[in-house]
């Protein structure tokens, strides 16, 4: 290959769309290109784009294959921005573009959406998860048992539910979840199933998961999206004048941390081991990673306020112990190891040192409200 056309591939990404991923928009390890798309990738959607087949997208090194003449003038004439204004044009605003810290069906099901079924070319594409309103079925798990039943489900966005059926028949429904309050992530390792996911929601005063999972990765996302979107739509409706991009931010969250974490009781019990989850200001500990409700709740709130995490300052503790402190108590944890406490106190430390949301706020009192009606179990 010529100088000249290496030296124009590394020209072209330096222009200000093409330098970071055309599709998850990371600015780390754009190395890659797709030479027929006539755009620039990372290295994880690159991956993505050679699954697809050379007909779809013919993804080729930016440093180290041979690009012809055409090729390259295909890449300067195309490029990022130009190429997702035709593949993005009717993306909608609910639709999650994967980033690093989500599942990797996301990024698949993203990709394979835009460049193979072009679905954000053609919005009639979009039925499966854009009309506020979704009926199928679902694995779930069972709350007292391991096993996974189908069962029927139901969004309603008009309604505000997002509701599940035991048996066809005219019995009601065995569960409505709210949509406003639900959030919705992948968990596939804790499943067992790489298109498992979690619904959790608030219900009879404390959080209530549910364990879900579909043999189709492109049916998990569609159930994903749909929700999103019925999410987005009421609150469209509720916060006419608030910025879209922002309720969009606010429709579904990754957990930030979760794991297993050694805990004492409130007076100075032995450690227990507890699977923890830290979903936005809310940490909670659970007896199993698929317990249905927890044995705790925490809202975590701004070092201001009196939140702190770091070393145990006892004068024996060990290196895998921590100490978290909210104004009403101090929590003695354990780590399993040396990296998980760092991923803690870096997860804890970030929630702590962010200003807390009008809708943390609101999450906050009503876990206190909680507490003095004890209907948490402080273990
Ligand atoms: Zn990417």
């Amino acid at each position: 290959m010529s100088d000249r056309n290496r030296q124009v591939l590394n020209e072209l990404l330096k222009k200000p769309g093409n330098s970071y991923c055309a599709d998850c928009k990371s600015e780390e390890n754009v190395v890659w290109a797709s030479c027929n798309l006539g755009i620039f990738l990372c290295q994880d959607c690159a991956g993505i784009h050679r699954s697809l087949g050379v007909d779809t997208s013919r993804v080729k090194s930016i440093k180290l294959d041979n690009w012809d003449d055409d090729q390259v003038m295909k890449m300067s004439e195309l490029g990022n921005d130009v190429v997702n204004m035709k593949y993005e044009q009717h993306l909608p605003k609910y639709y999650k573009r994967p980033t690093k810290t989500d599942v990797e069906i996301l990024r698949w099901q993203f990709i394979r959406a835009k460049y193979e079924r072009k679905e954000f070319v053609y919005p009639d594409k979009q039925s499966p998860y854009s009309s506020n309103t979704k009926e199928g079925n679902l694995m779930k798990k069972g709350k007292h048992d391991k096993k996974y039943n189908q069962r029927r489900f139901i969004i309603n966005s008009k309604d505000n539910c997002l509701q599940y059926f035991n048996k066809e028949g005219p019995k009601g429904p065995k569960d409505t979840v709210p949509l406003d309050d639900v959030n919705v992530v992948f968990v596939p390792d804790k499943i067992g199933n790489p298109n498992g996911f979690q619904a959790s929601y608030l219900k009879n005063g404390t959080t209530r998961n549910l364990f879900l999972y579909c043999e189709d990765s492109k049916e998990a996302v569609d159930w994903f999206t749909a929700i999103r979107c019925a999410k987005l739509e009421r609150r469209r409706l509720a916060f006419p004048d608030r910025n879209e991009d922002e309720l969009c931010k606010e429709l579904t969250s990754n957990f930030l941390c979760e794991g297993y974490l050694s805990k004492r009781g409130p007076r100075n019990e032995p450690y227990r081991k507890r699977w923890f989850t830290l979903d936005r200001r809310k940490l909670m500990y659970f007896a199993e990673p698929l317990s249905p409700t927890p044995k705790g709740e925490v809202y975590i709130g701004h070092k201001d306020a009196g939140y702190y995490v770091g070393n145990s300052t006892k004068s024996n503790s060990d290196t895998l112990e921590f100490f978290l402190k909210t104004p009403e108590r101090g929590y003695e944890l354990k780590a399993e190891s040396i990296e998980d406490k760092e991923l803690w106190i870096v997860a804890l430390t970030t929630v702590i040192n962010n200003p807390p949301t009008p809708q943390d706020i609101k999450m906050k009192y009503f876990l206190m409200f909680l507490h003095q009606k004890s209907l948490v179990t402080n273990d």
